[in-house]
C-alpha cells in the first residue's frame, strides 16, 4: 500500500522533539494565547515576508475572518473558483455574501484571470484566488483587475505555504493571505489550525478582535466575533515543523520532477504544468488521464492511494443550487474535474515507491484505454 500522504513517517523524523515541546506546554499550564502562538506568528511573518500574522483555529476561519475584517457580508459578491476545496466558497457563504465562480486555466488548474472581469457587478467586493495544489495563481493579472475595479484580494494559500510568484511568497500580494495547518497540508499541525497574513495593521487588529469574541480588550466587546484561537500545543508543534518546511517543499518538488520523467513518453498521461516565474510546492501532484474513474479504481485495487481533488466542482454542489448554475456553465472546470487524479506525494516518498506508482498508473491507463477501444 502506498498512501497519498503518510503523516507517520514525518512523525518518526521529528517525534521526540515534538513530544518534548508538547510536554513543556502541558507543564506550563498556559494553553491558549501564550508564548508559542506569539512566537509562531512572528516566525511565520518573518518566513513569509509580511508584517503581521494572526493564528486561528482553521484555514476556513482564516478566510471567513478575512472577509469579516474587510466588512464583506450580506448583499456582496465575491469572485472565486469552483475548482477548489469547499471551504473557499463556504467562507463567503458564512459571512452572508454570494460566491461568484469564474473559470480556471486548463493546464495549471489556477484561476483564469481573463474570466473575471465579465463577472464584476456593483456588488462585487473581492476576489479570492486559490493557489491550488501549491501552484501560484497569475497574481499580476489578478492584482491588476482588483486595482482597476477597486476590489479586495484574499489569497487562499491553504495548499501553498512557501510557494512563490516572481520570487515573492504567495499570501503577500492581496489584503490577506490565508493558511491552513490541517494535518495533511505542507505545514500541518496535529489537529486543526490556521492563520492570516497581512501588511495592514488595522486589518490585523480587526482579526485579533474577531478571533476573540469581537473585542481586543478582555470583557469589552465591540461586535459579534468568534472563538478561533490557535492553541499552544499546535503552535509548539508547528514551530518545530516550520524549520523543515523549505527542505520538505524541495523534496516535494524533486518528487514531482521525477514523476514527470517517469511519465515522459506517455502523452496520454498529462503531467502538471508550472506557469512561468513560479516556485510550486506540490501540495498535490495531479495528472490528467483518460478513463479516469476506471483507472482510479484499478489503482486502488493495486494498493496505490490516488485521490480525486475534487470530484464535484463547487458550482454543482447542492449547497450552491441557489446560484442556479447549470452543468456546462464552467466547461473547463467541469472537464478538469472529470479527468484529474492526484498521486502519492509527501516528502518521505521513496524513489522505489514512485517507480511503483508510475508503473501502475501507466499500466492501468493502457488497460483502461484498450478496454474502452473494444
Ligand atoms: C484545507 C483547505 C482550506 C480549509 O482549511 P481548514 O484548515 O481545513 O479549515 C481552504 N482552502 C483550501 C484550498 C484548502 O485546501
Amino acid at each position: 500500500m502506498i498512501p497519498i500522504f503518510d503523516s507517520k513517517r514525518q512523525y518518526n523524523q521529528i517525534g521526540s522533539e515534538v513530544e518534548k515541546a508538547v510536554c513543556e506546554v502541558l507543564r506550563s499550564g498556559c494553553y491558549i494565547l501564550g508564548p508559542n502562538a506569539k512566537a509562531l506568528e512572528n516566525e511565520l511573518a518573518q518566513y513569509i515576508g509580511c508584517k503581521y500574522t494572526v493564528g486561528l483555529n482553521s484555514g476556513t476561519d482564516a478566510l471567513h475572518l478575512a472577509l469579516r475584517a474587510l466588512d464583506i457580508g450580506a448583499g456582496d459578491e465575491v469572485i472565486t473558483v469552483a475548482f477548489t476545496f469547499v471551504a473557499t466558497a463556504e467562507a463567503i457563504g458564512i459571512v452572508g455574501a454570494k460566491p461568484v465562480f469564474c473559470e480556471i486555466k486548463s493546464d495549471t488548474f489556477e484561476m483564469d484571470a481573463s474570466s473575471i472581469e465579465k463577472l464584476i457587478t456593483p456588488r462585487t467586493k473581492a476576489i479570492i484566488p486559490v493557489h491550488l495544489y501549491g501552484q501560484p495563481c497569475d497574481m499580476d493579472a489578478i492584482m491588476d483587475i482588483a486595482k482597476r475595479h477597486n476590489l479586495h484580494v484574499i489569497e487562499d494559500c491553504a495548499q501553498a505555504i512557501g510557494a512563490k510568484y516572481k520570487g515573492k511568497m504567495v499570501g503577500t500580494f492581496g489584503d490577506f493571505g490565508c493558511l491552513s495547518f490541517y494535518p495533511t497540508k505542507n505545514l500541518g499541525g496535529m489537529g486543526d489550525g490556521g492563520l492570516i497574513m497581512t501588511n495592514d495593521e488595522k486589518l490585523r487588529d480587526r482579526v485579533i478582535a474577531l478571533r476573540n469574541h469581537g473585542g481586543a480588550v478582555r470583557y469589552h466587546h465591540d461586535e459579534i466575533g468568534v472563538n478561533s484561537r490557535l492553541d499552544e500545543i499546535q503552535a509548539a508543534i508547528l514551530r518545530i515543523k516550520l524549520r523543515h518546511i523549505d527542505s520538505w517543499n524541495e523534496q516535494r518538488r524533486a518528487h514531482a520532477y521525477r514523476y514527470n520523467e517517469l511519465f515522459a513518453g506517455h502523452p496520454e498521461i498529462v503531467t502538471p504544468v508550472e506557469a512561468d516565474n513560479t516556485y510550486c510546492v506540490y501540495h498535490q501532484y495531479t495528472i490528467k488521464v483518460p478513463n479516469r474513474d476506471e483507472v482510479f479504481d484499478m489503482l486502488h485495487e493495486r494498493g496505490i492511494g490516488a485521490m480525486l481533488y475534487y470530484p464535484i466542482p463547487l458550482h454543482l454542489q447542492k449547497v450552491h443550487n441557489y446560484l442556479g448554475m447549470e452543468k456546462g456553465s464552467l466547461p473547463v472546470t467541469e472537464h478538469n474535474t472529470d479527468v484529474v487524479m492526484s498521486l502519492p506525494m509527501f516528502p518521505e516518498l521513496t524513489d522505489e515507491e514512485q517507480q511503483q506508482v508510475a508503473s501502475a498508473v501507466i499500466e492501468c491507463v493502457e488497460k483502461a484505454s484498450s478496454k474502452a477501444a473494444v
